[in-house]
């Protein structure tokens, strides 16, 4: 049967308030439909928009046993919660939550919530927790994908917060997935959590504001901008600076043309964490190569990534380039510079694209237990964005981001790893690591979704 001829079955056995949207000419179906990059965005048969557990979990059950394929959207990022006419779109958005368990120093996500409100919620009670660069990212799908935070040396990865969730499994059950019920199931919902069920809820650990090493909650954040000509004497500065542990630095080199003037620039994205006084010692090589622009003050954490907000905004095609190293090779970041330059050359729309160095001088602080979890030994990051308008232009600008990433991760193959939160392209052991985690992963895909229910990666 089609999946036309399903849906007034699913209609008949969810609640009332569980919309199901199937006019692609409609206007909620479009709001529904507009996501962060229009890459390979696919129209579905149907958005399903649970309200309860229990609406999510009669949508799966029914999903399976009729074989329709979906996917799951939560914040709507990436390019895997989108699906064509063979399937339909689980949008978990009018099912979020926010539950701050002060006492237990926990907080419970539900459905889309993004990060920016969880980082607002918990300052609001005096905590933080491990969140990301991106205000409008669903929390949910970045913890379960790692989540590489603004803070990974002093509090951990994203998925290492991670205390239990509850999961519809490929049979439809609902579990609770904790360390006394389901070890494994919780070893690998941390940081592959994307590939074994819903989860319709996810409770993660929070710290006080105090964690930061300020009473105020805050971390310093500035800005760095010299003109892109000044490349390798910036370099030269920032290596011995990425390099230094004494001080807690971490941001992005971003090789840029920001508005409104658009000249091509190199900006350092700089954030210090620990007594803002402090930040001026830690950059000083910096201030003294006399950029154009240098600014930087303390931040309340909830507001770190206000500044990206643009980058947040719907539509175009945007795309990230991420791949992990084990250093920073000033050379190859110089040659990144001339294929940065040579792309916007070429295709003027891709203005906004951003080809970024990403580090943190300290490694990532690692947690008490093991999980599926395999960056703890990556503080460097190659981390482009490409950001273009014009779909002539689609393939050229793909080509130039993978020709940056190739020349930054060099020819050594064991030198370079994938963030499961970036990339679904290259072999899956370059994301888990060492051998021995990725054959518990997908023994432990086999037994809960041997029919890829939940995607076909690991099976
Ligand atoms: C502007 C921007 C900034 C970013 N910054 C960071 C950063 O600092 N650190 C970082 O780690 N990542 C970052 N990311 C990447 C982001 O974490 C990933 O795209 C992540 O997958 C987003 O999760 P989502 O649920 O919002 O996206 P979606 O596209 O909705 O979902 C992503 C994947 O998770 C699955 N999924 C979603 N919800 C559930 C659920 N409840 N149960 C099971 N599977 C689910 C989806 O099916 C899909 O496969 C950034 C992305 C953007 C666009």
């Amino acid at each position: 049967m089609s999946i036309t001829a399903e849906i007034p079955l699913l209609k008949a056995t969810v609640s009332s308030g569980c919309n199901i949207l199937t006019d692609q000419y409609d206007g909620a179906f479009n709001e529904y439909m507009r996501r962060w990059s229009d890459i390979d965005k696919k129209t579905p048969t149907a958005i399903v928009l649970p309200t309860s557990e229990q609406d999510i979990q009669i949508t799966v059950q029914w999903a399976v046993k009729s074989s329709i394929p979906f996917v799951i959207k939560s914040g709507g990022p990436s390019e895997w919660s989108t699906i064509g006419t063979n399937g339909i779109i689980i949008d978990l958005s009018q099912y979020s939550a926010i539950q701050v368990n002060k006492e237990a120093g926990t907080v419970t996500l539900k459905g889309s919530v993004l990060s920016k409100e969880v980082a607002v919620r918990l300052a609001d009670e005096g905590l933080c927790t491990a969140l990301g660069n991106g205000n409008t990212v669903g929390a949910v799908g970045y913890f379960l994908g790692g989540g590489a935070s603004i803070v990974t040396s002093v509090l951990g990865y994203g998925s290492d917060q991670i205390v239990s969730a509850r999961m519809v499994t490929a049979g439809g059950d609902l579990v609770n997935v904790t360390q006394e019920t389901h070890p494994d199931l919780l070893w690998a919902i941390r940081g592959a959590g994307q590939y074994f069920g819903l989860i319709t809820e996810l409770t993660v650990e929070c710290h006080p504001l105090l964690a930061l090493g300020n009473k105020r909650g805050v971390i310093w954040a500035g800005s760095f901008l010299f003109p892109l000509d000044r490349i390798r004497e910036v370099c030269s500065v920032m290596k011995v600076i990425m390099d230094d542990s004494r001080h807690a630095t971490a941001g992005l080199m971003m090789i840029m043309a920001p508005p409104p003037a658009r000249n091509p620039s190199l900006i350092i994205a700089a954030r210090y964490t620990g007594d803002p006084q402090d930040a001026p010692k830690a950059y000083r090589n910096l201030y003294e190569l006399e950029p154009i622009v240098a600014n930087g003050s303390e931040v309340p954490i909830q507001n770190t990534s206000d500044g990206r907000e643009a980058i947040g905004a719907k539509g175009d095609f945007k795309r990230f380039g991420i791949v992990g190293l084990q250093d920073f090779n000033e050379d190859a970041f110089v040659q990144v510079a001339d294929f940065w330059k040579e792309m916007v050359a070429e295709c003027p729309d891709a203005i906004n694209s951003a080809f970024n160095f990403q580090w943190d001088s300290r490694a990532p602080k690692t947690p008490k237990f093991d999980s599926a979890m395999s960056l703890h030994d990556t503080r460097y990051w190659q981390n482009n964005l490409i950001w273009h308008t014009d779909p002539k232009h689609r393939a050229k600008v793909d080509q130039y981001n993978e020709r940056s990433i190739a020349i930054m991760r060099g020819p050594d193959e064991t030198s370079y790893v994938d963030f499961q939160n970036g990339t679904r392209a290259g072999p899956i052991k370059r994301r888990y690591r060492p051998a021995g985690k990725l054959a518990r992963l997908k023994k432990l895909k086999k037994e809960w979704d041997p029919e890829g229910v939940f995607t076909d990666h690991l099976l």
